[in-house]
């Protein structure tokens, strides 16, 4: 398997030198030169594959042969081993619950496998990898987690200071060994843009072994196209056109869906659900991209102003505007019709949907009103009780933490404060590793 930079689609990397670091040098995204059809008889007959063996298909086709098959299954066995149900809310409106890993977040998905597959690629390497995460909410605590005591491997997540709730914060903050924190006073782009810049610098590279673990890595997108196999199997409907509604901010999450499709999967739209962030479906509508600082909604994991893999769904679409609205519609829904929507699911369907879930949702019924013949489904990406106070206000009803959760708010946050400026961050760098 070769990858390409979205920058320069002439010079080629292998599998593991992509994984390993993240970003190519002239700071565009790693894309596969391929995306190899699965055969028609594998996409015929998923409901024969349990979620493990769909997910060793899908990266056995992508990947190409390197990495050995049985070393594959090990890398899958260890992370993909939470569940992917659907709940259906009515005959066209289904739940795909991507929230019952160890951080309740869809995250925990690529989170594990690059922790796996890094892993992997770092064997019988002595120097230490640094892990570098910017997270406006859900990929630090599913990164923690994935990585933790991970041998030969440390973690460094940035977030933005008091922009991540409480119960997050302490996903980031508890878990000690190899996991640091750092709160940065600023938004997540400038926690992002740090984090840029930090692979750019030269002396810091010849120092640390860096590598990234923002949905910018190909390792972490990979294992997120195998649950849109699993939803379809769950479905088991290939006659009815099949839309999957993708609550978006960093774009890497619907990015993988697009991967899927171009495997073959007979997914027949999609639809980009963002919240106020809107910068995507404008682009969708008008074809202007105007990339700008996010603004704070309650659906923060999708609080991005300029999505990252943005460029990578440019490139599967040739860069032409035309092809990329013809497959996905966008649509932005405010923090007002996001707080409705919780309260119509609850009330029409006595199901409890978190705020993330909720614009997918509302995206979805946006979209179904000139589609009316289409079944959509909407990825849940976030477990309610993460963001349980705006929840619990619009349903008027407590949300259940689920245990692994619940105990992490007695536990003790240890981080350390930064500004947004490039060399205290640098400094900090190389004091520590
Ligand atoms: C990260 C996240 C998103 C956005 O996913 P992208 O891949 O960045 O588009 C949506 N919902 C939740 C809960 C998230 O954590």
């Amino acid at each position: 398997m070769r990858l390409y930079s979205t920058k320069n689609t002439s010079s080629f990397v292998g599998l593991g030198e992509a994984i390993m670091k993240g970003l190519p040098d002239d700071n565009g995204l790693f894309m596969p030169e391929h995306f190899p059809k699965l055969p028609e008889q594998f996409i015929k007959n998923l409901k024969d594959y349990t979620f493990q063996e769909i997910a060793f298909e899908v990266s056995k086709t992508l990947f190409q042969g390197a990495i050995p098959e049985n070393d594959l299954k090990e890398i899958i066995d260890n992370s993909i081993n939470f569940p992917a149900p659907i709940q259906t809310l009515d005959e066209q409106t289904h739940i795909l619950e991507l929230f019952h890993g160890p951080s309740l977040a869809f995250k925990d998905f690529g989170a594990r496998f690059m922790a796996q597959i890094m892993s992997y690629f770092n064997r019988g390497n002595d120097k230490e990898l640094v892990i570098l995460v910017a997270t406006s909410g859900d990929t630090g605590g599913a990164v923690a987690s994935g990585f933790y005591k991970t041998p030969g491997t440390k973690v460094v997540i940035l977030y933005p200071k008091g922009k991540v709730s409480m119960l997050q914060e302490k996903q980031l903050t508890t878990l000690g060994h190899n996991i640091s924190a750092l709160e940065v006073e600023g938004t997540f782009d400038d926690c992002q843009a740090l984090v840029k810049q930090a692979f750019l610098d030269k002396e810091l590279n010849a120092k640390i072994r860096l590598t990234s673990a923002n949905s910018i890595n190909i390792a972490r997108l990979v294992p997120q196209s195998f649950y849109y196999y699993e939803a379809f199997k769950q479905l088991n409907d290939y006659i009815n056109p099949i839309v999957f509604v993708v609550p978006s901010g960093n774009y890497g999450n619907i990015t993988a869906g697009l991967i899927a499709q171009k495997m073959g999967l007979p997914i027949s739209h999609f639809v980009a659900a963002s919240n106020a962030n809107d910068i995507v479906p404008h682009y969708l509508c008008t074809g202007d991209y105007n990339p700008r600082p996010s603004v704070r909604t309650l659906s923060n994991a999708m609080d991005v102003g300029n999505p990252s893999n943005f460029a990578r769904m440019q490139d599967l679409f040739g860069f032409t505007w035309n092809n990329m609205s013809e497959s996905i519609s966008g649509y932005s829904i405010n923090d007002e019709a996001t707080k409705l929507g919780i309260k119509e699911v609850f009330e029409k369907f006595n199901y409890v949907i978190d705020p993330h879930g909720a614009v997918g949702y509302l995206a979805f019924k946006a979209y179904q009103k000139n589609h009316p013949n289409t079944k959509g489904i909407i990825l849940e990406t976030a477990h309610p009780s993460k963001f349980k106070d705006s929840v619990e206000e619009v349903i008027g009803q407590k949300v259940d933490i689920p245990e692994r959760l619940a105990i992490l708010s007695n536990k003790k946050k240890e981080s350390t404060l930064m500004n947004t400026m490039f060399n205290p961050f640098k400094d900090w760098l190389i004091s520590n590793y």
